[in-house]
């Protein structure tokens, strides 16, 4: 909770320095960043809500700086992505991920979020492939996350990428989906093998209003198309409970705990004889 508070803190000051100083400083730090390997893995896991077995994890960025502290994604990966270092960042990401996802139970699975610029390099999938071969870690244990707006860029070129990975047996999932603009019948134009219900959907599940109507008819359109379901964000009982009525998913959440660090996470593995 104090690193979070430091976090906010730092975030809050930088705000209100220039803008522009800040940016600068900013893109500055992530370019550093990149080369000294600042980046490490969170993991948040993700549990079969009908047996509340854990079934995998969910790796999430972190910049452990030595000068603004613990930083969360949503700040540097749009820096990242503007200065053209996302494809090095995620790579080194993917790296230390699959190398401490290869000591879990093999049971679980390993999650990991791709930007769509990611998805415009040509060479993605044969990076990719490239760094899994080396890790040795089991491919069909591996899936890729991509948000919505993947189906605005150039269909045929995601298309042709995600195919070479399904080939090797790597799932992937539609995230944050129902945030986006994309219609239902491009919702079809990718092999998707689950979708991910938005936070912000689940979250409105506890308030009984629309959210918790989206959240039924996503998974009800999950059945319809035989996409298996995540639901992100569950952070109480209550939400659970709703969730769990609505049949075979599987779900993420505070209520299960924070993401961790791969040391962390090791310890809660060893705990549940998954190491
Ligand atoms: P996301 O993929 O939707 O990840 C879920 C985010 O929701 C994570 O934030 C997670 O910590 C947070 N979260 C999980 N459960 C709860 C909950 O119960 N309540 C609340 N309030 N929040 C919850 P985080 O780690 O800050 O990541 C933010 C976003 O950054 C991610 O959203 C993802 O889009 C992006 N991201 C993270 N790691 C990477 C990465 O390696 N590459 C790329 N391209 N994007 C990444
Ligand atoms: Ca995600
Ligand atoms: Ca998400
Ligand atoms: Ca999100």
């Amino acid at each position: 909770a104090k690193k979070r508070g430091r976090n906010r803190f730092y975030w809050f000051e930088l705000q209100m320095e220039n803008e522009l100083r800040y940016r600068n400083e900013l893109e500055t730090g992530v370019r550093e960043a990149v080369k000294a390997q600042e980046f490490v893995p969170f993991y948040e896991q993700q549990i079969d809500l009908e047996t509340g077995n854990l079934v995998g994890f969910e790796m999430l960025a972190r910049w452990q700086s030595s000068k603004y502290g613990m930083v969360n994604p949503d700040i540097f990966i749009p820096v990242a992505e503007k200065i053209d270092l996302i494809g090095e960042l995620s790579e080194q990401l993917i790296r230390q991920a699959l190398s401490d996802a290869h000591e879990w139970d093999p049971s679980l699975s390993l999650s990991v979020n791709i930007s769509p610029l990611q998805l415009r390099d040509p060479w993605f999938a044969q990076k990719l492939l490239q760094i899994l071969v080396e890790s040795g870690f089991p491919p069909h244990r591996l899936e890729i996350e991509i948000t919505e707006s993947c189906l605005h860029e150039n269909v045929a070129a995601v298309r042709s990428i995600v195919s070479s990975l399904k080939n090797q047996g790597i799932r992937i999932s539609l995230d944050d989906f129902g945030t986006g603009y994309s219609s239902l019948s491009q919702l079809r134009s990718l092999p998707f093998d689950r979708l991910k219900i938005d936070r912000s959907f689940v979250t409105e599940m506890a308030a009984e209003n629309v959210g918790g109507e989206l959240v039924r008819a996503i998974v009800a359109l999950g059945k319809g198309l035989s996409l298996p379901v995540t639901a992100e964000g569950i952070e109480n009982g209550k939400v659970l409970q709703e969730l769990q009525g609505l049949g075979d998913i599987k779900g993420q959440g505070y209520l299960y705990g924070r993401p961790e660090d791969a040391r962390a996470t090791r310890q809660r593995l060893s705990k549940l004889g998954l190491l």
